[in-house]
């Protein structure tokens, strides 16, 4: 990346051209990773080990998967890999996926999304105890994170509160507006910005959502989780706000987010770069719920 221009902050942020503070996923991903390895040595170096399940041929879906056991082993995880023809058919999706769940040497389960069409990933979800839920997507840990119980999760909401975390973001009674409404990402982060002891008073916009200009221009943070290149222009984000990009497009030009990155990092106060966010965040999250998950399980101390 070559846009920074502007010096670093004292804790060594770059800085775009505008002057905005890049929050860098990948800086942020490569500290927690080596917190991760640091914390299993100095609990002996056990094996905790992190199980996907991948079926079909997707390429994305093949790269995000390598990626975790690549960063998994980085963190002195073990992980398996567990790999289906698109054809395998529900029966053995979910025999797998039982034994991952019955298996004491696994601690982390994560079946990768979207499964291939005409499979039930609900029954899937279901079999996935919640101690081994690293993705955070079952009913019972969403239904933890809604009650405001300890749990698991999902890694790309959790990403968002980490980066926001590391760069000293304020929450408590700020404006924060998320543009999504899914299971994965947008309700889940809603609901994390507006817990206690977060204090953030959140605002969910959606495709129904009329004047999204309007409902985000008041707002000290905005995160696009859409799926939509440059929906949110520097006319959605006021002077200073913290702009967090999670939305991926597959353009022509590369990979783009929901944020029009050259026109909002003249105004905001902290940005995400699209690719070098909220990717890596969701990878090093992943990783930081396999630790929780194996704590859960007995294998390091609570
Ligand atoms: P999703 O299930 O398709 O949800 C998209 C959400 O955007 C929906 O709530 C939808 O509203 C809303 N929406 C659509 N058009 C809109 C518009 N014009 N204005 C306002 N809201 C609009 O997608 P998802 O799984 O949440 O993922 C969202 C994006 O994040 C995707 O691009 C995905 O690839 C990306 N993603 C990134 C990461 C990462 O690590 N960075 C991880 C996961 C996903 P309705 O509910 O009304 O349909």
């Amino acid at each position: 990346m070559t846009y920074p221009t502007a010096p670093p902050t004292s804790q060594g942020d770059e800085r775009t051209p505008g002057g905005a503070i890049l929050m860098d996923g990948n800086r942020l991903r490569d500290e927690i990773v080596s917190e991760l390895a640091t914390t299993i040595v100095a609990a002996g170096s056990p094996s905790v080990c992190l199980a996907t399940v991948l079926v079909g041929d997707d390429a994305p879906s093949q790269r995000y998967v390598r990626n975790k056991h690549l960063q998994a082993a980085k963190a002195g995880m073990v992980s398996r890999n567990e790999v289906l023809p698109a054809d395998a058919g529900q029966t053995r999706v979910e025999q797998i996926v039982s034994a991952l769940a019955a298996d004491p040497n696994v601690h982390g389960i994560l079946v990768q999304s979207p499964l291939p069409a005409g499979y039930d990933e609900e029954a899937v979800l279901r079999l996935i105890p919640a101690v081994k839920d690293v993705d955070g997507l079952t009913s019972e840990s969403m239904g933890r994170l809604v009650r405001g119980l300890p749990g698991l999760v999902g890694c790309t909401p959790l990403g968002v509160m980490r980066l926001l975390e590391r760069h000293a973001v304020p929450t408590r009674g700020r404006r924060a507006v998320v543009i999504g409404r899914s299971m994965l990402v947008g309700l889940p982060l809603s609901l994390l910005l507006a817990r206690k002891g977060v204090d953030a008073t959140v605002t969910i916009a959606h495709s129904r959502s009329v004047d999204l200009v309007d409902l985000c221009r008041d707002a000290d943070i905005v995160v696009g989780a859409v799926g939509q290149p440059g929906l949110i222009t520097a006319a959605h984000v006021k002077p200073g706000a913290a702009v967090v990009d999670v939305g991926i497009s597959r353009t022509e030009a590369g990979i783009v987010g929901d944020v029009d990155f050259d026109a909002v990092q003249a105004v905001a106060g902290h940005i995400t770069p699209m690719p070098g966010g909220t990717g890596p965040m969701t990878i090093a999250c992943l990783l930081e719920n396999t630790l929780t998950a194996a704590r859960l399980q007995g294998v390091l101390p609570a």
